[in-house]
């Protein structure tokens, strides 16, 4: 299910968790862009492709592409 506000969502540039703050919580970094697409909820890395792909290891929200 894709956010109702995606504007007010950013992604973390470093690990590309989408983040509803000032910082991210999985990694700590603040270099975050509102420039992303693809949303992606990931409720089982270890079962799941794109997690593998992407190195996620954590269930959460994530986006595919950030700019
Ligand atoms: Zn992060």
């Amino acid at each position: 299910m894709a956010p109702r506000n995606k504007k007010n969502l950013r992604v973390c540039r470093v690990c590309h968790h989408v983040v509803e703050g000032e910082s991210c919580m999985t990694c700590g970094s603040t270099n975050l862009s509102e420039d992303w697409a693809g949303y992606l909820y990931i409720v089982d890395p270890k079962n799941s492709e794109i997690a593998k792909k992407m190195n996620i290891d954590m269930p959460g929200r994530y986006a595919l592409k950030v700019r």
